[in-house]
């Protein structure tokens, strides 16, 4: 993660971002908004392994380009990420439908 952090911030830096629209949060969502519809085409299109890879490094370049944005640390970002992972790692895996599950806190819904 530390590799790809440092790299967007290179791309950041290569193309000033600083300051400008493109680390404005308004502006990010639209171009998440943008990649996670090129994702959903990928999926219901049936579009190739190689586009649906792509697709997600454009959300994930997209994520970790808002860390730089908004000056979160690479430190900050992995202690959150490892604390969310516990809290998943410790939810409750139910039967939804026939074939389907789903991991999640369940609240409210007992
Ligand atoms: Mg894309």
């Amino acid at each position: 993660m530390k590799e790809y952090y440092e790299a967007i911030k290179k791309f950041h830096e290569k193309f000033e971002f600083k300051g400008t629209n493109n680390e404005d949060m308004q502006f990010r969502l639209n171009l998440l908004i943008e990649e996670l519809g090129e994702l959903a085409e990928c999926v219901t299109k049936g579009k190739s392994k190689e586009d649906f890879i792509e697709e997600n490094v454009d959300l994930l370049i997209l994520t970790i380009g808002n860390l730089i944005s908004t000056e979160i640390s690479i430190e900050e970002f992995d202690k959150a990420f490892w604390k969310k992972h516990e809290k998943l790692m410790n939810r409750e895996k139910r039967k939804i439908s026939e074939n389907k599950t789903r991991v999640s806190e369940f609240r409210g819904m007992d």
